[in-house]
């Protein structure tokens, strides 16, 4: 008789997990306590309008085809993709930087603002695409568990890039500070300050110039339904409506959840929730990680955002923005040192419909508006109002237009949600950051030391936040089970 195992959560790594795990012939239920499924990339849909709930930045392609590969598909036998040209653009307090869709245009970009910084530019690139070899194939494919997972030969060359900052790489090499805002930007995606990035995750620059920014047609959550079609074909059984109330053990053996007062026995127990959320399900004794453990980690930031229909196209935008027109340390301090809402923040707003006309009704504008902020900061409906209206004045002064008149209507989700819809802790909305000391196999274990048969994955876990690295964690706890059973 094929092996039970119960799945909590359907965000991308429980959705991963399932479809590895089915496929080597687990009997695979997963159990997720919102109505829909998709974790943090679930999709709003109200009034002909579609909203990415949370992902909105399709990168690093390869990891999706790689994923899809493993089951003997493509990603366009469920979705297409469009490369985005351009990519991006960031408005700074006297300029805008357009972010082309390949190096050459970008090249050219960064000689407008400084003369000669096409040539460093290109070293730099090259070497964060030597990293991102190396990341892909040698250092995120480990599952975590001892520190010699990062020793190989091409790691320990670049030893001395694991105790450089990004910070300080960009700074040698870029003078203009616009410059050096637009190379730190992706690291942000791995929820830590630049100065406190290792410069080995420039790869992500190399994400970012050299592999392109893609939008699948229909938006992010045409990943989440490919991944739901797959585990259907491979025989997972998904129920939505089902929160877990408890991790069920015997013996110090995980044997099933209880949802509504209701045991539910499996041979096995692996957990996508939240990983500090997955063991408030244990009675303390089976706990690997005290609250002090997780009140010292460096959580990624929390989000206010809002998902707004406007009653007409506007102008002057792409379908990616940034607006980096106040100060970057300034914000940054006042996420990860001194927790605050920030005095003057840096937003991001996504319009999809710009290059997706099935984002919005025609003549309309889909827009997604994001201000990074620190995590359990109070949520108040006073507060998300007095951010909006900050944001919105920013907004109609930089793009030269009028907006705030042509709202249909708008939805805010802030830190209160984060932690009522996904059990998020302190409402963070990337999960831990990936700092030096939280790398690697110094982060939260796939495999629980305490109890048997219980294991963990998800951006809380390796490789770390982000929708490719959640793939990736799914993969590798997928890998553990069936090791540990054979
Ligand atoms: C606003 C925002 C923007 C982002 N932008 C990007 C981006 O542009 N690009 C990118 O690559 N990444 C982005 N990310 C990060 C990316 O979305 C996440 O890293 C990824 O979706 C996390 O997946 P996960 O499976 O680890 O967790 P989750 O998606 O959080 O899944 C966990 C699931 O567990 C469920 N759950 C919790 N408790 C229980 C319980 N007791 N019982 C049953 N179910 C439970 C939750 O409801 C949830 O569905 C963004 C995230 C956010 C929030």
């Amino acid at each position: 008789m094929p092996k039970k195992i119960s799945i909590i959560g359907s965000g991308f790594s429980s959705l991963s997990a399932a479809c590895y795990l089915a496929k080597a012939g687990y009997e695979i239920t997963v159990f997720e306590k919102n109505i829909k499924p998709g974790g943090r990339a679930r999709q709003l849909k109200r009034d002909g309008f579609t909203f990415d709930m949370g992902p909105s930045w399709y990168w690093m392609p390869d990891i999706f085809d790689k994923f899809f590969a493993d089951f003997n598909k493509k990603t366009a036998d469920y979705y297409s993709l469009d490369q985005l040209s351009p990519a991006y653009k960031i408005f700074f307090s006297d300029d805008i930087i357009t972010i082309g869709d390949s190096l050459e245009k970008i090249s050219e970009e960064f000689e407008r603002i400084e003369p000669g910084s096409s040539k460093p530019l290109k070293k730099f690139i090259l070497k964060a695409k030597e990293n991102y070899s190396i990341a892909i194939d040698k250092v995120v494919l480990r599952p975590g568990i001892s520190p010699f997972e990062l020793v190989t030969k091409e790691t320990i060359l670049k030893v001395d890039q694991f105790f450089k900052t990004i910070s300080s790489e960009v700074r040698k090499n870029f003078k203009n500070k616009k410059l050096i805002s637009t190379l730190e930007f992706p690291v942000l995606f791995l929820g830590a300050k630049p100065n406190k990035t290792p410069s080995f995750y420039n790869f992500m620059n190399f994400a970012d110039f050299g592999l392109g920014t893609w939008h699948p047609k229909g938006g992010m959550y045409e990943i989440i339904k490919a991944m739901l079609s797959l585990a259907e074909e491979l025989g997972v059984t998904i129920h939505t409506n089902s929160a877990v109330e408890k991790i069920n053990i015997e013996n110090r053996c995980a044997n099933g959840v209880t949802i509504k007062g209701k045991t539910i026995f499996s041979d096995y127990v692996l957990s996508g929730a939240d990983y500090h959320h997955s063991e408030t399900l244990l009675s303390k004794e089976y706990r690997q990680y005290s609250e002090k453990y997780w009140s010292k980690k460096t959580f990624a930031p929390s989000s206010l955002l809002f998902y707004i229909g406007f009653n007409k196209k506007l102008r002057n935008i792409e379908h990616h923005n940034l607006f980096f027109d106040t100060d970057f340390e300034q914000h940054a301090e006042e996420i990860y040192d001194e927790p605050k809402w920030p005095t003057d923040p840096m937003f991001y707003a996504n319009f999809p419909s710009v290059t997706d006309e099935s984002m919005s009704p025609t003549g309309c504008e889909t827009g997604f508006f994001l201000i990074p902020i620190a995590p359990d900061l109070e949520d108040t409906p006073e507060l998300r109002e007095q951010y909006f209206n900050l944001m919105m004045k920013r907004f109609e002064q930089k793009t030269k237009q009028t907006v705030k008149d042509h709202i249909l209507f708008k939805e805010s989700f802030c830190v209160s949600d984060f932690q009522e819809e996904y059990n998020s802790y302190k409402g963070n909305a990337y999960g831990m950051a990936n700092t030096l000391s939280q790398t690697a196999f110094l982060r939260p274990k796939l495999k629980s030391s305490k109890v048997k048969n219980l294991y963990f994955t998800g951006q809380l876990t390796v490789p770390g936040p982000g929708v490719p690295p959640s793939l990736i964690s799914g993969k590798l706890v997928s890998e553990l089970i069936i090791k540990a059973n054979k």
